[in-house]
């Protein structure tokens, strides 16, 4: 599927709900989603093999990219049960993101909450991934971030930044943002040591 074509169809998803502010729901847009997951394909990471598991999936733009790229199987995983809708081909499950089968995944793919509002929410999400039977952990962050190679490390993995971008904040978080409701995102790339 062509880069554009991807980008289309991952616009025309029902618009993340956006309601709750503790769980720190920010969604990734059409076309950077479909940036990332060429960058994905490119790298050899996501392939017809790929087993995908999406962590705090929202309305699974990220998981669903992965699908229509011809992975062999996406679950997304998430908390609030207004984010799902039906969509063919792919598996939802509802739930704490402590809760999610480990054992049965290649590739994690997550925008999970960066923690601005619970310290740490990221946390559970990060050790998640890489205590799971995943090869390769492809996460969004803030740019600014730097907790994230050393955790990783702690853990036996190395990372690297592999895609930059801006994303737009909704109005509920942007006052965080001085001037703007832009801020600048970064894709980690992580694999085993
Ligand atoms: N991945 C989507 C949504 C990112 S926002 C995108 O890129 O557009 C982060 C998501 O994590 C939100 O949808 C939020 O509801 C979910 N989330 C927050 N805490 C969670 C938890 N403990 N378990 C599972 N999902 C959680």
């Amino acid at each position: 599927m062509r880069l554009r074509h991807l980008a289309m169809e991952l616009s025309k998803l029902p618009p993340h709900p956006q309601h709750n502010v503790e769980l720190e729901q920010y969604a990734t847009e059409g076309d950077f989603a479909a940036r990332w997951i060429a960058e994905m394909i490119e790298r050899g990471d996501l392939d017809a093999s790929t087993r995908v598991v999406d962590l705090g999936a929202g309305n699974g733009i990220l998981g669903i990219g992965c699908h229509l790229a011809g992975c062999a199987s996406t679950l997304l995983v998430e908390i609030d049960p207004h984010c799902q809708h039906e969509y063919e081909g792919v598996e939802w499950f509802i739930g704490d993101v402590q809760d999610w089968d480990r054992d049965n995944v290649d590739l994690v793919i997550m925008n999970p909450p960066w923690g601005a509002q619970t310290p740490k929410a990221d946390r559970p999400f990060l050790e998640g991934a890489f205590n799971s039977s995943a090869t390769v952990v492809y996460l969004l962050h803030s740019k600014h971030s730097t907790h994230l190679i050393p955790l990783a490390e702690s853990l036996d993995w190395v990372g690297e930044i592999v895609l930059n971008g801006a994303f737009r904040l909704p109005a509920t978080y942007a006052h965080h943002q001085s001037q703007n409701d832009v801020t600048e995102v970064s894709v980690w790339r992580f694999n085993r040591l």
